[in-house]
């Protein structure tokens, strides 16, 4: 995609490697990798948080009874469980408000 030829090590492992989140170019190091995956340090943060949201949706939906989820997917409308989580989200976000 950019264009410019793989630079490698003396191994033949990649010197440089795009940022899965914003194509930056990043140097291979450990410390750019997240994930099995290159990424800076800002899309590392978004992964990280978006994780650690992941985490906490999975757990407000087993908290739930079938009709909270029921009331949930239907105010979200959709299938997916992801989805309501959003939904009570931005719900708990207006009446905060
Ligand atoms: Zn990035």
């Amino acid at each position: 995609m950019s264009g410019h030829y793989q630079r490698v090590d003396d191994h033949g492992a990649p010197l440089v490697l795009d940022c899965v989140g914003c194509r930056r170019e990043l140097v291979n190091t450990l410390t750019n990798i997240f994930g099995g995956k290159p990424m800076c340090r800002a899309c590392r943060r978004d992964a990280e948080r978006q994780a650690a949201d992941d985490v906490l949706g999975m757990a407000w939906w087993n908290e739930l009874t079938e009709q909270r989820r029921a009331h949930w997917l239907q105010l979200a409308g959709s299938c997916r469980p992801v989805d309501a989580w959003h939904c009570f989200k931005r719900a708990a976000v207006s009446q905060a408000a």
